[in-house]
């Protein structure tokens, strides 16, 4: 979520709060997982593009703080906001409103190796792979849906694309007091412990 990140400061500690009691939860979705076809498309792409060595540091994690959305929406929103390169994130992570339950679009800025902007940090989004689940964890889950995808693609990145060690983080701890993306639903400390 790249708006109305000031106003919700406030919220912040009640996130952090959230993000350990949705672990319980979360472990038990996440378990079990297997490798989603959602995920071949995204290999099946990526092994076309040339990925510079030292390209990516870190991949960061976000919730779209909308209920409805993909991709080109995203897009197009971006645009209408200044972003020239459109959709900020690398990936899109459907929650099955306006593309599949666990689909993984990718954006231009991966197609053309582009930085992201999706963090108040420049330097952050020079070096950092932006993931977007849609949906505002605030107030709902993410998908098992979801979850799975976001596993696998992370998994993915860090085991067949970026050959050099990469740091995974959500949008939060990027931009502390600025923003709760991903929400206080999304099971960080689960992603954390997979992740480090
Ligand atoms: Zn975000």
């Amino acid at each position: 979520m790249i708006s109305k990140h000031n106003r919700r400061t406030f919220l912040i500690g009640l996130a952090l709060l959230g993000s350990s009691v949705a672990l319980r939860g979360a472990a038990k979705t996440i378990a079990g997982r297997s490798r989603p076809a959602a995920l071949d498309r995204v290999a099946a792409t990526t092994r076309a593009l040339t990925i510079v060595p030292d390209r990516w540091k870190i991949i960061v994690g976000h919730h779209s703080g909308t209920a409805v959305g993909n991709a080109a929406i995203f897009d197009r929103y971006h645009r209408s906001h200044g972003m020239e390169h459109g959709l900020a994130y690398h990936f899109v992570i459907g929650n099955g409103s306006r593309s599949g339950d666990g689909e993984i679009e990718i954006g231009g800025r991966w197609l053309k190796q582009f930085a992201g902007g999706h963090v108040h940090d420049e330097a952050v989004n020079q070096v950092g792979i932006g993931i977007c689940c849609v949906g505002n964890f605030e107030e709902t889950q993410p998908t098992p849906g979801q979850l799975r995808s976001f596993i696998a693609l992370v998994e993915y990145l860090k085991a067949d694309v970026v050959k050099t060690p990469v740091r995974f983080a959500v949008h939060r701890e990027i931009n502390p007091g600025r923003t709760v993306c991903p929400g206080r639903n999304f099971p960080i400390a689960a992603m954390h412990a997979r992740f480090g």
